[in-house]
């Protein structure tokens, strides 16, 4: 999966319209303090499926929606979407958009190539593409002590997600739950049977 643009309208200080193009190889983003450097990192997370408002510097996640300037009013919703190029066999014919939407008091919500899903959703397909909105190649500020400082156990999830088989545990854990609930109805169904003798 290569990631090809990002696009941001209404994103903590990006309020008009912006768009990143992420070429091969490396892209640097430069400019003042405080300019959006770490914002735009951050709408990178947030596309691909961040539910920690502190991780976003946040006190609630509606703080990611433009706030309002001097000479500028607050916006009602931010959106970011991200275009990657995937491969041409997959199940997105080798282009997938994943548009993430908040708006003030109502919450997020997600579209792939246009369709609605579910957060969970947009977070397998990027952990199966060894990515994700924790993803150890996303090097924010500060984040190298933190991986220095890592207890055992978190560095074996940064080795998973690097691997790509982070996905994985999600997956057993819907089919344990699919177990259950069948060993549930064979057990009722075998009383209902026993009764019928
Ligand atoms: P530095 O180089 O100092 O780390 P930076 O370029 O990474 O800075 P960011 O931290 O990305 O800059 O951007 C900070 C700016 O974003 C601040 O000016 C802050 O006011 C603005 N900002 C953050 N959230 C919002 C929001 N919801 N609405 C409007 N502006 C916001």
């Amino acid at each position: 999966m290569h990631f090809q643009r990002l696009k941001l309208s209404g994103f903590k200080s990006f309020v008009e319209p912006a768009e990143l193009r992420i070429e091969p190889g490396l892209t640097g983003v430069v400019g003042p303090n405080g300019c959006g450097k770490s914002n735009l990192l951050e709408a990178l997370r947030w596309v691909m499926g961040e539910a920690s408002a502190k991780a976003m510097r946040g006190a609630g996640m509606d703080d990611v929606i433009f706030a309002g300037s001097a000479s500028r009013p607050a916006r009602a919703f931010a959106e970011v979407a991200l275009t990657a190029q995937t491969d041409p066999d997959d199940a997105w014919g080798g282009e997938l958009e994943v548009v993430r939407r908040i708006e003030r008091g109502a919450g997020s919500a997600y579209r792939v190539n246009g369709r609605d899903v579910r957060a969970k959703d947009v977070g397998l397909i990027f952990a199966d593409a060894a990515t994700g909105a924790h993803s150890p190649a996303l090097v924010s500020q500060g984040r190298i002590a933190a991986v220095i400082a890592a207890r055992p156990a978190e560095r074996r999830m940064m080795l998973e997600e690097a691997a790509g088989i982070a996905g994985l545990h999600v997956r057993r854990r819907d089919a344990e739950q699919k177990l259950r609930a069948t060993e549930a109805n064979l057990a009722r169904l075998e009383d209902l049977m026993a009764g019928m003798d």
